[in-house]
């Protein structure tokens, strides 16, 4: 039952906030009655399309009415370096017509024109709002459609209207655990196989950071999901380690397949010079740990010293130009800190930053790294936003695309470090990526123009 279900996800042990609240607390589950004037987030539908798209061979068919899958579709820039079957929309479309009379019908033979035409490893179908109200039994269909097919038919029982987008991410995370992980065993193993969970792929990020892995010799036996694989999501189950890059997400993915499958995981970031260090650190320790040559340690650490160098170096003529600029950071989650050490590195100085979708251990980690006195926010009106630019005299602010026209209103640069981004920030490439664009944003002569008065004023 997915009212079951959702009541597990809010249970969830490995999350820090549900564990922070009392057994009340916990049963209203997370989503925040919205304020007036607020612009509200995705949908759980949003959230599970969000975190499983990026399995990029697989087809992705929202059984819904169109403006669904209009909604989610494409709106980030996830990745891929093989199928593109993920770039398309692929929806049942329903009409009046199917409200009344149902439209199982119509979803078995979505399905079949899908495998027929794309013949892909596997079709992921996500329950919407409306044939949930009408109650299309989404996972009825799909197991029918996979014994008549021979295909793995996978239903995400997420429809909109049970939450938040968060809510959605580790729903979709839950469809995995039930239908899609350990249904496959790899074609081989090593003793460097990881799984990286919660990381997305967008604007190709993890490009950045795959090469140092490959260097080390560590094998990605599956991503969860940005550029990801049906068949080797599917034999996750096979890796030594398991590295969680956004703890928010996917968390119960991460904990269950240690309870499951006895994979030790970790949380890690690939932003800023020393984060990024650290992470490939705690996969080589916790690799050797689980039986990898113990000189994956000095290999690894090798490699960090020459990267870390080549990084340094390449920082260092910005940090003349950038010393003393002023940043407000409105993002969340692990790069609420992560983005603290990265702009410090280049000299830049941090006014403050969200916390929103921080957990307990980032907020933590934030204080210890900036002292408890530093400016923490958990949600701010856009006229407090203004406010705060306004009277902190900031340079910059870095946050996502929905706050950009505050500062722009307020003459304030302005960059997106959120899902919408198109430069890639991860790994030492990406810091260096980020510090560069910084530059470009405040040297913009446009900024002097539009500061001069109006001749009318
Ligand atoms: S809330 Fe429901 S109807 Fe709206 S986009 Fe989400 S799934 Fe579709």
């Amino acid at each position: 039952m997915l009212v079951d279900k959702v009541q597990e996800v809010f249970n969830e042990p490995g999350c820090a906030t549900n564990q922070g609240k009392t057994e009340k607390e916990r049963k209203k589950g997370c989503t925040k009655a919205l304020k007036p004037g607020a612009a509200a987030g995705g949908c759980a539908f949003d959230g599970a399309k969000i975190a499983l798209q990026p399995i990029a061979d697989a087809a992705h068919l929202v059984h819904g009415p169109i403006a669904c899958e209009g909604n989610s579709w494409d709106n980030r820039g996830s990745k891929s370096s093989h199928s593109q079957l993920y770039r398309t929309g692929f929806t049942t479309d329903l009409s009046e017509l199917d409200v009344i009379h149902g439209a199982e019908k119509k979803l078995f033979k979505a399905i079949k024109e899908i495998v027929l035409k794309y013949d892909p490893p596997a079709v992921f179908v996500y329950q919407t709002c409306v044939p949930a109200l009408i109650g299309d039994d989404v996972e009825a269909v799909c197991k029918f459609a996979a014994d008549k097919l021979g295909k793995p038919i996978i239903p995400v029982n997420a429809p909109g209207f049970v939450g938040s987008k968060n809510l959605g991410n580790k729903l979709a995370g839950e469809t995995l655990l039930d239908h899609v992980i350990g249904t496959r065993e790899p074609e081989f193993t090593t003793p460097y196989d990881i799984n990286i969970i919660g990381e997305y792929n967008l604007a190709g990020e993890f490009w950045q950071v795959k090469p140092l892995l490959d260097r080390m010799g560590v094998r990605i036996l599956s991503m969860i999901s940005g550029d990801g694989k049906y068949n080797e999501v599917a034999s996750a189950h096979r890796a030594k380690v398991n590295m969680l890059v956004c703890s928010q997400a996917l968390i119960n993915v991460a904990r269950k397949m240690e309870e499951r499958y006895g994979i030790p995981f970790f949380e890690g970031s690939f932003y800023g010079v020393s984060d990024m260090s650290d992470t490939l650190r705690n996969i080589a320790m916790l690799l050797v740990e689980r039986g990898a040559p113990v000189e994956l340690i000095s290999r690894t650490d090798a490699i960090i010293r020459e990267e870390e160098a080549r990084a340094w170096r390449r920082l260092d003529p910005y940090k003349e130009r950038l010393t003393g600029k002023r940043v407000l950071l409105f993002t969340g989650g692990v790069k609420s800190w992560s983005m603290v050490s990265a702009l410090e590195g280049a000299g830049l100085e941090i006014i403050g930053t969200s916390v929103k979708k921080s957990t307990k251990e980032d907020k933590d980690r934030i204080k210890k790294m900036k002292g408890e006195e530093f400016h923490m926010w958990e949600d701010l009106k856009p006229r407090d936003i203004a406010k705060m630019l306004r009277e902190s005299k900031a340079d910059i602010m870095l946050s996502g695309g929905r706050s950009q026209f505050i500062a722009l209103k307020a003459k304030v640069p302005w960059l997106d470090v959120n899902q919408e981004r198109h430069v890639a920030f991860a790994g030492y490439e990406g810091i260096v990526a980020l510090v560069e664009e910084i530059d470009k944003t405040l040297s913009n002569p446009i900024w002097r123009q539009v500061r001069v008065p109006a001749p009318w004023e």
